[in-house]
Parts: structure tokens; sequence; C-alpha cells
């Protein structure tokens, strides 16, 4: 085989691979830009993303009994019980078995990511690549005080825009993002997230994206898609 085909031959079979992942999970903590790149994700590799802060935060402006029962522990910047998340992220996998899924957001413990394992096993899947966005502190923090979030699609920005670049709908300051809320749900991300991080390391499945410094949101973009391949030709 000649050179070229050598090379065409390897990357069609990257190409392959790259078509083999499916189930992608991203995890950061708040304000890390998961909204952004989980767009990103989703345009890039054609994936239908679930994000279940913004399910819940459609729920609660919907004023649905599963919104009323979220904000309780939304606004308490707390989680909303395993038993609930977990019960909308099984049906929505049931729902979209066949297509490629993008989770934003969950699993947020192990004990959530024990459940997806299971639920995604007894369906004959399984999580094939995890994204972890590492976001340093200060940028996050810094970060925080200008972010909004769109409650009707969902959609997350980071230079206080009022309205929705995604669906002209308004904007919000989100009432998780006051500094106390923010301190709580940082805690609680390092504490119980970090963790879920791992539980997918030890599994291999686990590429990483180390944020230092403040730049443009494409370039986070290119790192991971570079990380993604990577992960396939390994
Ligand atoms: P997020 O938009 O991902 O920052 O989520 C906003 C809020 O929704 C969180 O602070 C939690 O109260 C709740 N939430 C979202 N996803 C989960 C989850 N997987 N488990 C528990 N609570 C969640």
């Amino acid at each position: 085989m000649d050179a070229q085909a050598v090379d065409e031959c390897s990357l069609s079979s990257l190409h392959k691979k790259m078509k083999t992942l499916k189930r992608f999970v991203l995890v950061g903590a708040p304000a890390s830009g998961k909204g952004t790149q989980s767009s990103f994700l989703s345009e890039t590799y054609g994936l239908k993303p679930l994000s279940t802060g913004a399910l819940l935060r459609a729920e609660i402006a919907a004023g649905s009994e599963l919104g009323l029962e979220a904000k309780k522990y939304m606004d308490a910047a707390m989680f909303v019980p395993d038993e609930v998340v977990n019960g909308i992220v099984a049906k929505w996998l049931g729902e979209n078995k066949d297509c490629g899924c993008l989770l934003d957001g969950y699993p947020r413990t192990v004990a959530q990511a024990e459940t997806l394992d299971a639920n995604l096993t007894a369906m004959g899947l399984g999580v094939d690549i995890v994204v972890y966005l590492n976001v340093a502190a200060e940028l996050i923090e810094a970060r925080m005080l200008k972010r909004k979030a769109c409650p009707a699609c969902g959609e997350t920005t980071r230079n206080g825009e009022e309205i929705c670049p995604k669906c002209g709908g308004a904007m919000i300051v989100r009432t998780d993002d006051n500094p106390e809320a923010f301190a709580k749900r940082r805690k609680d991300y390092e504490t119980l997230t970090v963790p879920v991080v791992e539980h997918y390391r030890a599994q291999g499945k686990v590429v990483q994206i180390d944020v230092v410094e403040e730049g443009e949101p494409e370039d986070v973009s290119a790192r991971i898609a570079a990380a993604v391949r990577g992960y396939c030709e390994k």
C-alpha cells in the first residue's frame, strides 16, 4: 500500500470510530462554559443534547408539578433529589436510544453515574466518552458575575445580554447565581461531581480540557475537537 492509501485507510477507520461515539457526557463546574460547548458538541457530532438544569428551569417557567418541586431545591442551591433527576433522564434516554446523545449536567454524583451506567447497560448501551472542562476557579468566579440564562430555551450567555441570541426571549439572572448560592454550588461540584470524573477516568473514558486563561469559546471548542479525535486514535 502506498503512503496515501495508508493515510486514507487510517482516516476512514478514525471516522468510523468517531461515528461509534454516541453517548457523550459533558462535565464542568457551574459557569465553566458547558452550555456553549454543549452546543458545539451537539452540532459537530450530531448529538441531541439534554441539559438537566435547563430542563428543570423550563419546568419551573411552565409552572409544572415537577418544576414546583425542583424549584424548592434549586432556589436553595441544592441538588434536586437523585430519584427525580434519574427518572427524567432514564425516560429521555429511552425515548432517544437510537440517536447520538449529549448529557450536560448529569450525572452530577457518583450515585447518578452508577444509575446511568446501569440504565444504559440494560439497553445494551453505555457512556462512550466524557468531556471534562476543567476551568480555573478565578475564571469561573469572574464569569458568574456576567452570566445570564434564557428561561424559554435554556441558552446561557456570558456578557450580560438582555435578549436571547437563540430564541429572542428575555434573558434573566439565574436565582442560583447570587454569590452565596454560587459558592455552595461550587463546593458541591468539587465534593460530589468531580468524583464522577474519576468514576469514568477509571473506565478510560475521560478527555480533560484544562482552561487556565480567559479566551474565546471557539478555542476551547477546537481543543475539545482535537481531544475527541485523539481519544478515537488511541
Ligand atoms: P445547571 O444548569 O446544570 O447548573 O443546574 C442548575 C440546578 O439544577 C442545579 O444547581 C441543581 O439544583 C439542578 N440540577 C441540574 N442537574 C442536576 C442533577 N443532575 N442532579 C441534581 N440536581 C440537578
